[in-house]
């Protein structure tokens, strides 16, 4: 029988410049993995057409915004495109005991933010990269959902935000979204593997040994 002793949740980060295609994947990845937990996070920004309150986001006012920050409800939040975005905390916990990994499409600020948090240790963090900056344009208009204005305040931030490609554990370039969910995939197989993210493992290999030295007596 497999180890089965369950282990804590991941926390998956993807981020990338506006448009490379982190909600695309994020929402693959869950259609995949069901048992996959998106992180909704609260933000300061205006709907889009066809977002729900409580399913892309918990969209707040800037007082309610700040209220939570200050009531320390918040693992995370930072300033993007002039709006505030913020990740709550309880769920990402209540998601961790229960063995279950959460997706976060947050920022660079976001990333570093968790990655500096004492929950470092369970960060598979993944950088997203447009296959070209004329592609990354092409999907923010043909995703038509921002006005040209926000559009161009996103483009001319994408070279910033490209800069912090580094600092993430994996990078993907998304030129095909096939192969990028793939990607994803194979690193998420790899990383539930790793060695301590198996806490079964010990009493599993004791088995092995009692199973071992019954068959071999003396
Ligand atoms: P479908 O298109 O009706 O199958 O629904 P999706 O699974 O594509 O999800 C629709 C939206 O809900 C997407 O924006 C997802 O990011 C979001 N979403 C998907 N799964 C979850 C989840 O487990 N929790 C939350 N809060 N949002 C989710
Ligand atoms: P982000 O969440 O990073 O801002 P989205 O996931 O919303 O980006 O993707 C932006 C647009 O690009 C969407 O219209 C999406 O359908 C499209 N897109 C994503 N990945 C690809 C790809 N590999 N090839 C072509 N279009 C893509
Ligand atoms: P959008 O408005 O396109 O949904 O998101 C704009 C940017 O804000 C994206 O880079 C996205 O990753 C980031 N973002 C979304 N939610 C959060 C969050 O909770 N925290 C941080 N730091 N960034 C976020």
């Amino acid at each position: 029988m497999a180890p089965s002793a369950s282990r804590r949740g991941l926390l998956i980060i993807l981020s990338s410049p506006s448009g490379a295609g982190k909600s695309t994947l994020a929402r693959r990845l869950m259609a995949w993995d069901p048992t996959l937990k998106f992180s909704v996070s609260a933000t300061t920004r205006a709907p889009r057409p066809g977002e729900t309150d409580g399913v892309e986001y918990f969209f707040k006012s800037k007082s309610e915004f700040t209220a939570m920050v200050a009531a320390g409800e918040m693992l995370e939040h930072a300033e993007v495109f002039g709006n505030f975005y913020g990740t709550p905390k309880g769920p990402v916990a209540a998601a961790m005991t229960e063995g279950r990994d959460t997706l976060f499409d947050i920022d660079w600020q976001g990333g570093q933010q968790v990655r500096n948090s004492d929950l470092r240790h369970d960060v598979v963090s993944i950088f997203i990269l447009p296959p070209s900056i004329a592609d990354l344009e092409a999907r923010l208009r043909t995703r038509a959902q921002d006005t040209d204005t926000v559009i161009a305040g996103r483009m001319a931030k994408s070279r910033d935000e490209i800069s912090h490609w580094a600092e993430y554990d994996y990078v993907i370039v998304n030129e095909n979204i096939e192969q990028a969910e793939d990607e994803v995939r194979t690193i998420l197989r790899a990383e539930r593997m790793r060695r301590d993210r198996q806490p079964g493992l010990s009493d599993f290999v004791r088995g092995l040994n009692r199973e071992f030295d019954a068959r071999n007596p003396g």
